[in-house]
């Protein structure tokens, strides 16, 4: 790209600065004074418990190019609406990959990419709770021994006080846990949101050099450049990795992130495709390649 800032190598092991140490410092003192008198805990950056850098949150990249004088260009750079599913095993799958360009004025500064797609673990699920055959809310819990055991419908959580039995199969019949979303089709404009988030805060720290201060948004983890699945390889391929079987018969898609390791550390090429595509999708590890940017 023909505005980005060159650099010459004059001799071998031997980069010259394109800034002087001057003006490196004045940079640095700038970032340091919006970090800290700018940007609020929780607000602009989070901290996610175990993890060293705080996350850069999209408040935070929003006043970070307002703070830097940047304008931002989002542009598609990839697309999959199957909202019938049926090139999805009947399941409806949206894909959106975004590319967030940082400008001043006229000037290219930076550019990143970030995506998201329905069958993220997030947006593929939801988790259930038992439902009150009487008043219909999600309020049932387990009656204490002391007060007679069964289920109660517990008022505390806005339910109606109904008492249910033990084996009462109106309440033990039901789904808990996990399961799938149904409605997905109504958070289609979240998904794409959040990929324009990613590629936003992604393009901020390139653009801005925080990322010594922060990394990205840990639970959102980012695709963008770091990541090798592509649009349609996302697609296709989830659906095979999960059906990949181990020598001892056990389906990819039932394997905890232990064995999945396992299988990245030790498999066959084929084997550690899937297992990094299920990884990937179902546990929302990054799998970042040995080309990825550092920060
Ligand atoms: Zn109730």
């Amino acid at each position: 790209m023909s505005n980005e800032i060159t650099v010459s190598e004059s001799k071998a092991g031997f980069l010259s600065p394109v800034v002087s140490v001057k003006d490196a410092l004045m940079a640095y003192q700038a970032k340091k004074d919006l970090i800290d008198g700018i940007m609020h805990k929780d607000v602009d950056y989070g901290v996610i418990p175990g993890t060293n850098k705080p996350t850069l949150l999209k408040a935070g990249a929003e006043k970070a190019t307002s703070f830097f004088g940047l304008s931002t260009r989002f542009e598609d750079a990839g697309i999959v609406e199957d909202w019938t599913g049926e090139a999805h095993g009947g399941e409806p799958f949206f894909y959106y990959r975004r590319t967030c360009s940082l400008f001043r004025g006229d000037l290219f500064i930076a550019s990143a990419d970030g995506s998201c797609n329905s069958w993220e673990k997030k947006y593929r699920y939801r988790s259930s709770s038992r439902t009150c055959p009487t008043c219909g809310k999600e309020t049932i819990i387990k009656g204490k021994a002391e007060y007679g055991g069964g289920w109660l419908c517990f008022s505390k959580k806005g339910g109606c006080g109904a008492k249910f039995d033990e084996d009462d199969t109106s309440i033990t019949g039901q789904p808990t846990g996990s399961v799938k979303n149904e409605d997905i089709a109504d958070i289609v404009n979240t998904i794409l949101k959040m990929a324009d988030k990613r590629a936003l805060v992604a393009a901020t720290l390139i653009a801005t050099g925080m990322s010594e201060y922060f990394t990205q948004d840990m639970e959102d983890y980012v695709t963008g450049e770091v990541v090798t699945v592509h649009a349609e390889k996302v697609a296709m391929t989830y659906l095979q990795a999960i059906e990949f079987k181990s020598p001892k018969g056990l389906r990819f898609g039932d394997m905890d992130r232990v064995k999945l390791q396992y299988v990245i550390d030790h498999g066959s090429s084929d084997q550690v495709e899937a297992a990094k595509i299920v990884m990937e999708q179902d546990y929302n590890v990054e799998i970042v390649e040995e080309s990825a940017p550092q920060s």
